[in-house]
């Protein structure tokens, strides 16, 4: 690739891949480097982890990212990331009603962990409730027909204080911020080049355009609308969240508890000291918000279009509490949220340049969910493709793929091993009052 230590290069989005791709491409010397956002601070409201916290365990179905999570727990270790990685351990169960997929994902995720070298010493059998009590006294629900594993070696990471400390890093190394209307993205530029086209730069909300002799899409749940030659490859898909808010001794009784997963009903994390929030999640498969035209789906433009907790996913954080937190089952539930990320059909990111741009412009995109854990590590994923012989990714699954016209409208949310139930339309959920109607 063409682009030199002092070309221009431009990351949309300032979110945890264009965060993470900038303080990277500058510690490996590039030195003209700005990242726009649209939203005015950072952690930015639109980012998948502008909030409390994402787990970051190590044991996946597929080594390879089992591998990539190792190296990047390693790095959450180092005096930048470190005090935003919590090593609570991660308590990955499933309760007694649970469906036959969710007890089969859960048994490949423990082999995973126990086939590892240096995960296995960290890994404890949890075959019932007093094994499960070991791990984690404060969990004094009945916890039903609960089993499955403690693993030691996993935790989680503060994302929205993260996301700051490598702003705020990247900035003192130089790296320019362009935030709000200033750093809204409209479009990419392109403009024609002796094989087909290339990108030019990037035109703001506010009409300015920005030369770039690489630019990287970093957008999340966004990066189909600037990078619409992406067709089905990637859709905009949510989860919801939602918190209990605690008093003092509560946060308090709560203080290392692990990360508490069954498959079945959601997770919950240790609460956070400074907000008294305890985050809960109850994942499933997904809600999608599809464009009848093109079959993409894209996240809602407003925030207030997200600013709720489907009904059944309240029921269900409701009894998982029950199980595990009784005396808070009944509690108000705030801050709550649809949380939009980049989902492809195989959980793969996309790290790779746009076909036939002569190298102008990368994609770094498809977190399906899981990338939060990659985020010291991810931006490094960029600066191997820009040392690439002949710019093409080593990576197989990483590339760019033709978008499958047969891949449905992003819709495969049951065919995801580690993912239960299937994707519903957001037109189907939003409660009447947030219905744009
Ligand atoms: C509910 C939920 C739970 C999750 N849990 C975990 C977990 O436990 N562990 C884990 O590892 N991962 C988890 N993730 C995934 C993780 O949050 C994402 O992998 C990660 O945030 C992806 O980073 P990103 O930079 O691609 O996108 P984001 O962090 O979403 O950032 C994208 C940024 O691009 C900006 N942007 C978009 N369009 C434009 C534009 N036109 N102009 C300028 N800026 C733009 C947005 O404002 C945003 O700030 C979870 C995600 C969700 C939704």
């Amino acid at each position: 690739m063409g682009v030199s230590k002092s070309d221009a290069i431009v990351i949309v989005g300032g979110g945890a891949f264009g965060l993470s791709t900038a303080l990277h491409l500058s510690r490996k010397g590039y030195t003209n480097i700005s990242v726009f956002e649209k939203d005015d601070h950072i952690p930015p409201r639109f980012s998948a982890a502008n909030d409390l916290n994402k787990i970051v365990r190590a044991e996946y179905e597929d080594p390879f990212y089992t591998d990539l999570t190792i190296k990047a727990i390693a790095a959450w270790k180092t005096p930048l990331f470190a005090p935003h990685f919590h090593q609570t351990g991660f308590l990955h169960c499933v309760s007694g009603a649970a469906p036959k997929k969710a007890a089969e994902t859960l048994q490949r995720f423990r082999a995973s962990a126990e086939r590892n070298p240096q995960m296995k010493l960290h890994v404890v059998p949890l075959e019932g409730v007093e094994d499960i009590r070991q791990a984690a006294w404060q969990l004094t629900g009945q916890l039903p027909g609960w089993y499955g594993y403690f693993n030691r070696f996993d935790g989680y990471a503060h994302s929205g204080n993260a996301l700051a400390a490598v702003y705020r890093a990247a900035q003192a190394e130089g790296v320019r911020f362009f935030l709000g209307e200033q750093g809204a993205v409209d479009e990419i530029v392109y403009v024609s080049a002796l094989t087909g086209r290339k990108c030019a730069g990037i035109r703001t909300k506010n009409g300015r355009f920005h030369p770039s002799a690489l630019t990287v899409v970093a957008a999340g749940a966004g990066v189909g609308r600037l990078v619409p030659q992406l067709g089905t490859q990637v859709v905009a898909k949510s989860w919801s969240v939602a918190h209990v808010h605690l008093t003092d001794e509560e946060t308090s009784a709560l203080r290392g508890i692990p990360v508490t997963y069954a498959r079945d009903l959601g997770f919950f994390f240790e609460p956070d000291p400074k907000t008294n929030l305890l985050k809960l999640c109850p994942m499933g498969g997904g809600y999608i918000n599809t464009d009848p035209k093109t079959g993409v789906s894209h996240a809602p433009d407003t925030l207030q279009e997200s600013a709720f907790l489907p009904e059944d996913d309240e029921k269900q954080l409701r009894k998982l509490l029950a199980q595990t937190l009784p005396t808070l089952a009944d509690r108000p539930l705030v801050k709550k949220s649809l949380c939009w990320f980049a989902d492809t059909n195989d959980s793969d990111f996309i790290v790779d340049y746009l076909p036939n741009m002569s190298s102008s412009i990368i994609v770094l995109s498809g977190d399906s969910g899981h990338g939060f854990k990659m985020f010291p590590i991810v931006g490094s994923f960029v600066t191997d493709l820009l040392e690439a012989p002949d710019d093409k990714q080593s990576v197989v699954r990483w590339r760019w793929k033709e978008s499958d016209p047969d891949a449905g409208k992003g819709d495969w949310g049951g065919d995801v091993s580690w993912r239960l139930g299937e994707s519903k339309e957001l037109s189907a959920i939003m409660p009447p009052k947030a219905s744009k109607l």
